[in-house]
C-alpha cells in the first residue's frame, strides 16, 4: 500500500483546503481530485470564483475567459465544494484551517501593485492599474474608484501586458466594448473620455519591453487610432543587439519588428483620432501637480550590466510630459497572509516547491501555489505547472501529514457562521445565469453585479422564486 491510499480511504478521505479560486487554486484543485479520496474545500473572500479571469482579464479578450469553462468542469468534480464570500483572515484563521484539514493550499495570488516610490505617486489623477482594470470588470473592491477622463493626455508606466490592456481599453472606441463584458457603469464614464494622447514608458529598450507580440501587435490594430514610436529609438545598440541573438529572445525579436512598424507610421499622415506613443529608455522620477496630476517628469535610462538593468544617465536631461491622468502598471504585489511569514522583497511566501517554509523549516500541510509563490509572472496556463509541483509535495509529504480523520469544514461552522452568506458552487452558478441573462438584455455575454451585496440579494430573490416555483 503507498504513502497515498495508507492515508486516504473512504471513510478518512484526504481533507484539503485551497485558499483562492483564480486559476492557480483550481489547478490545484485538478491535480489533487485526479486522485481517489480526496476532498477539496476552496474559499474565496468573493462570492464569485476565477479569481484574475473574471476580474482582470480584460474584457476584449473573451477567448482568453473561455478558461472558466475549464474550471467549472473542475468545479463540478466529485469532492470538490466552493465556498465564496468567506474571507480567510478575518472570519477564518489559517490555523482553524490547518487544524480541520489535512493540508491547506495558499493561492491568493499578489493583490496589491508594485509602488513606484516617487514623489507624486499619490496625487489625484495618479492611479494603479489595478484600480483601472479592476473599475472597469466590475470588481466589487474598485466600484468606488474616481477616474477623470476630461484630460487628452493619459501616460502609463511599465511596458508589460497590463499595461497593454489598460492602454488598448483607453484607446478602443466604446462602441467596440459596448458588446464585451465590461460593466455597464464604466463603459458609460469611458464614452465621455477626451483622452486622445496615450503615452507608454518603458524604463529600458524596445527589445527588453515585457509585452508579449500578440497584444503588442493587438495595440496596433486599435480602430480609429495609430501606434507610433521614434524610429531613432529603434536604433538598438550592442547590448540589445546581442541579447536579441539569444534564440530565447523570440519574443523581443517580434516586439522589435513590431516596433518598426509603429516606427514607419511616425512619418505617414493619419486620419486616426487617438494616437498610442511609445517611449523608451526613460523612467518618471516625479509626478507633477498641485491638487491633481499636470505632469510627469522623466529621465533618460541607459542599458547596462548583464541583466540589461536601467541606470540613469549621469547629467542626462529631465523633461515633462504634460498628462491629466497617470496609470502605474508595474507590476503586481504579494500582500501578507495573518500567521504565514512573508518574504515582503519578493512579495511571495517563502517555499520550496509549494512547501511554505518558516526560516529553512517546512510548515507541515502548508502550502502554496501561484503568484503567491512565484510572484506576479507568466501567462494563466503557467499555473497549471505551478500547481501540479505544488500537488506533488503534497503527495510526496502523505506520510508526515496527521493521519487521523479531519473534520473539514464542519469543524468550521462557528467561525463561517461570521461569513454574512456563504455562496457555494451551485449559488455562483445561479448568479452566473443572472448575469448571463441581464447581459442578455444589453447584447452582451454578461453584465456583472459589481458590489457583492446586489449579488447576494439576486442570489436570495433568485432562490426564493425558484422554491416558490417548485412548492406550486
Ligand atoms: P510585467 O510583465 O512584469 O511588466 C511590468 C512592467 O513595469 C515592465 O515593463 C517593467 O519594466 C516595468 N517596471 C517595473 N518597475 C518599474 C519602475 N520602478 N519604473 C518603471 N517601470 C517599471 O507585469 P504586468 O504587466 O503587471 O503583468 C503581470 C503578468 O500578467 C505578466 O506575466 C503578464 O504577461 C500577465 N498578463 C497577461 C495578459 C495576457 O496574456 N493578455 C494580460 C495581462 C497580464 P522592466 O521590464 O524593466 O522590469
Amino acid at each position: 500500500m503507498d504513502g497515498m491510499a495508507a492515508l486516504a480511504t473512504h471513510s478518512n478521505p484526504l481533507r484539503v483546503a485551497i485558499i483562492g479560486s483564480g486559476p492557480s487554486g483550481f489547478y490545484a484543485a485538478e491535480a489533487l481530485l485526479r486522485r481517489a479520496h480526496i476532498v477539496v474545500d476552496m474559499f474565496d473572500r468573493l462570492p464569485t470564483p476565477f479569481g484574475l479571469v473574471r476580474g482582470g482579464v480584460a474584457p476584449d479578450h473573451p477567448k482568453i475567459k473561455q478558461v472558466c469553462l475549464v474550471y467549472d468542469r473542475i468545479a463540478r468534480s466529485p469532492g470538490f465544494s466552493f465556498l465564496g464570500n468567506v474571507t480567510v483572515g478575518a472570519e477564518v484563521t489559517i490555523e482553524q484551517l490547518r487544524a480541520a484539514y489535512h493540508a491547506v493550499v495558499i493561492a491568493c495570488g499578489a493583490s496589491t501593485d508594485r509602488r513606484l516610490g516617487i514623489p507624486g505617486e499619490g496625487l489625484p489623477g495618479s492611479h494603479t492599474a489595478t484600480e483601472f482594470v479592476g473599475w472597469y470588470n466590475g470588481h466589487p473592491d474598485y466600484q468606488d474608484c474616481r477616474f477623470d477622463f476630461a484630460h487628452d493626455t493619459a501616460v502609463i508606466v511599465g511596458q508589460g501586458n497590463v499595461a497593454a490592456d489598460v492602454a488598448r481599453i483607453l484607446a478602443t472606441p466604446v462602441e467596440c466594448l459596448r458588446t464585451t463584458d465590461i460593466c455597464e457603469s464604466a463603459v458609460e464614464v469611458l464614452a465621455g473620455s477626451r483622452v486622445r494622447d496615450i503615452h507608454i514608458i518603458g524604463r529600458r529598450g524596445p527589445a527588453q519591453a515585457k509585452f508579449t507580440s500578440v497584444e503588442l501587435r493587438e495595440l496596433g490594430k486599435v480602430p480609429d487610432c495609430v501606434a507610433l514610436c521614434d524610429p531613432d529609438d529603434l536604433r538598438l545598440n550592442a547590448t540589445s543587439l546581442n541579447e536579441l541573438a539569444d534564440p530565447r529572445a523570440d519574443e523581443n525579436k517580434k516586439n522589435v519588428e513590431i516596433f518598426r512598424t509603429f516606427g514607419a507610421n511616425a512619418g505617414t499622415p493619419t486620419p486616426a483620432i487617438r494616437r498610442l506613443h511609445f517611449h523608451f529608455l526613460q523612467s518618471p522620477t516625479r509626478i507633477n501637480g498641485s491638487s491633481c496630476v499636470t505632469s510627469v517628469t522623466l529621465v533618460g535610462n541607459e542599458l547596462s550590466g548583464p541583466k540589461f538593468e536601467q541606470v540613469a544617465i549621469p547629467g542626462s536631461d529631465c523633461f515633462s510630459l504634460p498628462c491629466g491622468l497617470v496609470f502605474r502598471s508595474v507590476g503586481y504585489q504579494g500582500v501578507r497572509l495573518p500567521g504565514v511569514a512573508f518574504d515582503e522583497r519578493g512579495g511571495i511566501i517563502p517555499n520550496a516547491k509549494g512547501r511554505c517554509l518558516d526560516g529553512n523549516k517546512a510548515i507541515p500541510g502548508l502550502y502554496v501555489t501561484g503568484w503567491i509563490k512565484r510572484g506576479p509572472s507568466g501567462l494563466i496556463g503557467t499555473n497549471r505547472a505551478d500547481s501540479v509541483e505544488t500537488v506533488a509535495s503534497i503527495f510526496e509529504d502523505i506520510l508526515s501529514l496527521e493521519p487521523g480523520p479531519k473534520p473539514g469544514a464542519n469543524a468550521l461552522r462557528d467561525a463561517l457562521g461570521r461569513s454574512p452568506r456563504i455562496v457555494s458552487y451551485k449559488d455562483w452558478q445561479t448568479i452566473d445565469l443572472s448575469e448571463r441573462q441581464r447581459g442578455q438584455q444589453r447584447g452582451k455575454p454578461r453584465e456583472k453585479f459589481t458590489r457583492v451585496a446586489d449579488m447576494i440579494e439576486a442570489l436570495d430573490r433568485l432562490l426564493q422564486r425558484e422554491s416558490i416555483a417548485s412548492d406550486s
